[in-house]
């Protein structure tokens, strides 16, 4: 099957993950995107992240009545750090595409058996506001970019909504919404 695996730290899940799901499943004729919340992202080590359970439930809700959407705890359940290499390995049957913004995409050269990664799996990189296309070509990776409307939304802008009490509503599935405001997430008010 040809698999799109998205990763991320998913705190929370929001509006320009699906459409970077969507496009990639559209464009490049993928049998499912499985969307994968980090245990430990290594890539996130100098913050302070949500509870993993917390980011997978909302990764479930998120992805929950698209057909071809799947969320999969693994690498929440996986000991040690989330290295999306050892993810790759457990799909060995699968034709894999990994599916990432222009900002991850632009740091490739530096994951975890980097080559290994890019040998491995084909990649569809979303446009992302404030990351150059250049900062991503010259990684020398060959990559399919996806033709989606470029989103400034972040998880990091979405908690600091939260905090100054404003309204994430829409920004994230609704599932999402309520989920963050019956666990009381990111402050008062979301
Ligand atoms: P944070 O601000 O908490 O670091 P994030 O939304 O940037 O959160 P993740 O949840 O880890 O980050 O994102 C998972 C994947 O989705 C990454 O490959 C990231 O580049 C991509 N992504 C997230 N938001 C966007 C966006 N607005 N445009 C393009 N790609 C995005």
């Amino acid at each position: 099957m040809r698999r799109g695996l998205l990763g991320g730290t998913f705190d929370p899940p929001h509006l320009a993950h699906l459409i970077a799901g969507e496009a990639a499943y559209r464009a490049l004729a993928l049998d499912e995107v499985t969307f994968i919340p980090a245990g430990a992202p290594w890539q996130k080590a100098d913050r302070e992240v949500s509870d993993a359970e917390d980011r997978w439930e909302m990764a479930r809700r998120a992805v929950a009545g698209v057909e071809y959407f799947r969320a999969d705890d693994r690498e929440v359940r996986r000991d040690g750090w989330s290295y999306t290499i050892d993810t790759i390995a457990e799909f060995a049957q699968d034709e894999i595409v990994l599916i990432m913004g222009a900002d991850a995409a632009a740091g490739l050269p530096a994951w975890h058996r980097a080559e290994e990664v890019m040998t491995r799996a084909s990649v569809a990189v979303m446009p992302r506001p404030g990351v150059d296309r250049g900062a991503v070509e010259a990684t020398g990776a060959s990559v399919h970019w996806l033709d989606v409307v470029p989103l400034a939304v972040s998880g990091t802008l979405l908690r600091a909504r939260c905090r100054a009490g404003l309204s994430i509503r829409f920004y994230v599935p609704e599932p999402v919404h309520r989920y963050v405001i019956d666990r009381g997430l990111y402050g008062h008010q979301a």
